[in-house]
C-alpha cells in the first residue's frame, strides 16, 4: 500500500534536486513492482540516486515538513486504500494522486486527497462518494438524515431526503470552467 512518508521524502529530495522526478518515478514503479517490500527511501538509497546519510539528512531536516503532513496521510491512506480496493484506480495512480497532493502542499495549497484524484480525473463523484460512504455513514447536516442514495450534480452530492448539497468537491482547474453559474454575472 502507498507509502505516504517514502512519497513525501521523495518529492522533498526533488524539490531539493537530490533527484529527478524521473528518478522518482523509476523507484516508485519499483516500489510498486514488489509490492511495498521495500520503503521508497531505501530503494532511493539502494538505486544509488542518495546515500543512506543523505536520506537521514533529508529525514532530520524535513522531520517538521513530514509530521505535519502525516497529519493528513491517515486518511489519505484510508481513503487510497477504498480506491484501489474497489478497483477506480491503480497503484500508480494512487502514487501520482498523493505525489501531487504533496506538491500542493508544499505550494500552501492543501487538498485532500479524494479532491486531487477528482482534479486528475482519476475517480469521478458517485466513485468519490462509494469511497466516503465505504469509510462509514455519513449524515446530511441540514436534515440529519443518514445518506445512502444521494443524488449527484456536478462535483455536489445532494441529499437524497432534503436535496440540500451534502458536500461538494471543487477542483481548482486551470482555465475556464464549463459550469454556468460562474459565467452568468
Ligand atoms: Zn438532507
Amino acid at each position: 500500500m502507498a507509502d505516504v512518508r517514502g512519497l513525501v521524502l521523495g518529492e522533498l529530495a526533488v524539490k531539493e534536486k537530490i533527484l529527478t522526478e524521473d528518478d522518482l518515478d523509476v523507484c516508485v514503479q519499483q516500489q510498486i513492482d514488489e509490492r511495498y517490500k521495500r520503503p521508497l527511501g531505501e530503494i532511493m538509497v539502494a538505486k544509488g540516486y542518495i546515500d543512506q546519510e543523505g536520506l537521514d539528512d533529508l529525514l532530520r531536516r524535513q522531520k517538521e515538513v513530514i509530521t505535519e503532513y502525516e497529519r493528513t496521510a491517515e486518511t489519505a491512506q484510508l481513503f487510497g486504500r477504498i480506491a484501489v480496493a474497489q478497483r477506480f484506480i491503480t497503484e500508480e495512480q494512487l502514487a501520482s494522486a498523493i505525489r501531487a497532493q504533496i506538491r500542493k502542499e508544499s505550494r500552501g495549497q492543501g487538498a485532500k486527497i479524494g479532491q486531487v484524484m477528482i482534479e486528475m480525473e482519476l475517480i469521478d463523484i458517485q466513485q468519490f462518494w462509494s469511497i466516503l460512504h465505504a469509510q462509514g455513514d455519513f449524515t446530511c447536516a441540514a436534515c440529519a438524515q443518514v445518506l445512502e442514495r444521494p443524488f449527484f450534480r456536478g462535483e455536489t452530492v445532494l441529499c437524497e431526503y432534503c436535496k440540500s448539497p451534502a458536500f461538494t468537491v471543487t477542483p481548482e482547474k486551470p482555465g475556464p470552467r464549463p459550469t454556468g453559474r460562474r459565467k452568468r454575472r
